[in-house]
Order: C-alpha cells, then sequence, then structure tokens
C-alpha cells in the first residue's frame, strides 16, 4: 500500500478513536480493568411510579446497546491500528486478499474484502 495513503488511514483511523472514545466518556465509566470497555452507570431508582422505572429501564437498555455497538467499532479501529503496526493492514481477514483502497478510504476499520462482508 502506499504509503502516503496509509498515513492519511491512519490519521482518519484515530480520530475516528477520539470521537468514539468521547462518546463512550459521556455514556459511562472506563472500566479500568478491561481496556476498551465502559461501564455504563444504572439509573438509579427512587421506589416511586412503576411506570417511570419501566422507562428508566428501557433507556438503560438503549444506552447499553449504543455503548455496545461504539465498543465494537472501537475494537474495529484498534485492530486496524495493530495491524498497521505488523504490516497487516489493507488485508482481508478472510481469504488474505488485499481489500480495495476505495473500500478502505470510505471504511478505514474494514476488516473483510467486499466479497466476504456479503
Ligand atoms: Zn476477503
Amino acid at each position: 500500500m502506499d504509503k502516503k495513503l496509509k498515513e492519511k488511514l491512519k490519521k482518519k483511523l484515530k480520530e475516528a478513536k477520539e470521537k468514539l472514545e468521547g462518546r463512550l466518556d459521556s455514556l459511562g465509566k472506563r472500566n479500568k480493568k478491561v481496556k476498551g470497555d465502559w461501564i455504563t452507570s444504572y439509573p438509579e431508582f427512587d421506589g416511586g411510579n412503576l411506570e417511570e422505572e419501566a422507562d428508566e429501564v428501557e433507556e438503560y437498555g438503549n444506552l447499553l446497546s449504543v455503548g455496545y455497538t461504539l465498543e465494537l467499532e472501537l475494537k474495529k479501529i484498534n485492530n486496524s491500528l495493530e495491524k498497521m503496526k505488523k504490516g497487516q493492514y489493507g488485508i482481508c481477514e478472510k481469504c488474505k486478499k488485499p481489500i480495495s483502497q476505495a473500500r478502505l478510504k470510505a471504511y478505514p476499520q474494514a476488516a473483510f474484502c467486499k466479497k466476504c462482508q456479503e
């Protein structure tokens, strides 16, 4: 891969990583024991209206799924940065063929080529 393009994608990945970490920080606390994991705080119940509690649980569920999606994305980014270090970046993890540059430009953390993703 072109060195210039690789640097550009690396920058993109790092920017996306910072953005994701910022969003995760606003959702919960970083888990100090597990790298790349966030603990979403559970809303406190005041023992009042049951209906309200149900809403809070639902809200928590939404938060969890958002947090989960963000963490997954972060893992992909970290994985791509790791592969860059090892010189394995841009290679499909399934068929071991190069991922197209157009695909990497649009989605730098892609782990699979277009064919294997489908
Ligand atoms: Zn592939």
